[in-house]
């Protein structure tokens, strides 16, 4: 700009737009262009793809694995060496493989039970499954049976509706689309309740007995119906959807990270059975001193492939990058398995109905008091013992100690009112008539005998009958003691 002039000249506006273009165009090369995300894939290639492996000999499991490695930073899907392909299956195969919520009606093979409005992932499991496993045709249809004043007959659901009689030839065809909803005692149309809001045979199923032959031609004939059937194939076939490179992404990683937790899980278990510590006193890998957990972990990795290639990509990252190899995950994993062990037991003893429970403290390493709750109940396979938990008292009193049971069985569901049995050592918080732990249960419950514990019992008579012996009075006989020495073991006389 001149001097004098207070505007910005012809010439210097367009060299600005150009500059300014240019840094845009500079900026947009910079952006990843939302295609690298995707697998480039056409249906000819695949065609080509699947005549190559179907002359190729079949693969081991191992290769048989996805080895598409996904970059949970920026999102981006690798492929491993350009050899290893992502599935390519025909059908949706998503939440069928990582076994849905048995507990979420959704789920349930009764079309009765499903809500009207289907959540995504529950239609593509059902469509993934198939009617096959909802059709119930060879159930007990007796709850259907219906008697009609008109002409005094008793109609309900057959087998035969299952079918349909081809006109010309007479060949039984059947249909696959019809369900029996055994909650509801009524029929239900597969594709209709999956695929649309449809009334009749969709969302409330039909009951009309005395005319059901006719509304099921109907409705098979239905214009509606032919839709639902047609948008159910349509989605059935991944290749026909305009998201099937999402949906094959998806599922390659959904698989791939379950094979990862299926491998630690595992590794968890095995540990956890044997009561073998996890950590060691660093988490890296390939360090000696990463603890049991890691370090079978590598050793698996030695001989499987997968497992090697996972911890070679993700492996040592640090914080923020998802590898599901850190403690945290490990112990989250525990927790939840624990939970499902503790939920289990829960079960078993409120089945078994009738109880008995011993409760003994010992401090640990740390010197944290710890209460163990202990339970014992009788299942038609025999008695059985079960740790519950660790109590955590505030005081050592025989009522505080009663109080701080009594509350967690409650917490639990667990009755006092069943309670058959309790067995503590022989001090005087826990076993006291009057005080202790043992009368404070019985306040609950007068049917919870009390019975000392025999090894506590047993080892006071081996301190007793050492102490008033002369000749080996000062020995040292009593297992407290030889547990409090380390190293040294009871003598024998
Ligand atoms: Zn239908």
């Amino acid at each position: 700009m001149s001097e004098g002039r207070s505007f910005e000249s012809g010439a210097s506006k367009r060299r600005r737009q150009r500059e300014q273009r240019q840094k845009d165009e500079e900026t947009a090369r910079k952006i990843p262009k939302l295609d690298q995300f995707f697998f480039r894939q056409s249906l000819q290639s695949n065609a080509a793809e699947s005549q190559e492996s179907q002359a190729a000999p079949a693969s081991s499991s191992f290769e048989e694995q996805p080895s598409a490695i996904v970059d949970p930073t920026v999102g981006t899907i690798h492929n491993e060496a350009d050899t290893a392909q992502p599935e390519r299956s025909s059908e949706v195969n998503t939440a069928s493989d990582f076994g849905p919520d048995v507990a979420d009606p959704a789920y349930n093979a009764d079309v009765g039970m499903w809500a009207d409005r289907i959540p995504d992932n529950v239609r593509e499991y059902w469509i993934a499954k198939d009617s096959c496993h909802c059709q119930f045709k060879d159930h007990d249809f007796s709850a259907t049976e219906t008697t009609y004043d008109a002409d005094k007959s008793s109609r309900g659901c057959r087998k035969e509706y299952f079918y349909r009689k081809q006109d010309k030839t007479g060949q039984l065809i059947e249909r696959n689309w019809l369900c029996y909803s055994p909650s509801q005692s009524k029929l239900f149309c597969f594709y209709c309740k999956l695929m649309t809001d449809a009334e009749t045979f969709g969302k409330t199923g039909c009951a009309d007995w005395r005319h059901i032959t006719m509304l099921i031609s109907r409705h098979e004939s239905s214009q509606f119906h032919k839709d639902a059937v047609v948008a159910f194939r349509l989605r059935k076939c991944i290749q026909e959807r305009v998201d099937a490179n999402m949906v094959t992404q998806i599922t390659a990683q959904e698989k791939y990270w379950f094979s990862v937790l299926e491998r630690t899980t595992e590794v968890i278990r095995f540990l956890s059975e044997r009561g073998l510590a996890f950590r060691g006193s660093d988490e890296t890998i390939g360090s000696p001193h990463n603890g049991n957990y890691l370090g079978i972990i590598e050793l698996i990795s030695k001989f499987d492939p997968f497992l090697e290639q996972h911890i070679r990509a993700h492996g040592n990252q640090g914080r923020g990058h998802a590898s599901y190899l850190s403690s945290t995950i490990m112990e989250e994993l525990i927790e939840l398995m624990g939970n499902e062990v503790f939920a289990r037991i829960l079960d078993e003893l409120k089945s078994a109905k009738f109880y008995s429970i011993s409760v003994d403290s010992t401090p640990d390493i740390s010197h944290v008091d710890q209460l163990t709750c202990v339970v014992c109940y009788v299942l038609p396979s025999g008695s059985t013992e079960r740790f519950l938990t660790f109590l955590q008292p505030q005081r050592h009193t025989g009522e505080e100690l009663g109080n701080t049971l009594v509350t967690f069985l409650q917490e639990h569901s667990i009755s006092i009112e069943d309670c058959r049995g309790q067995s503590y050592d022989n001090a005087s918080n826990m076993s006291g008539r009057y005080n202790g732990m043992q009368a404070y249960i019985k306040r609950h419950n007068a049917a919870a005998e009390y019975v000392p514990c025999a090894a506590h019992s047993l080892n006071l008579v081996g301190q007793n009958s050492v102490s008033c012996c002369h000749v080996l009075h000062g020995v040292d006989l009593s297992l407290d003691s030889a547990a409090k020495t380390p190293g040294k073991k009871p003598t024998s006389s």
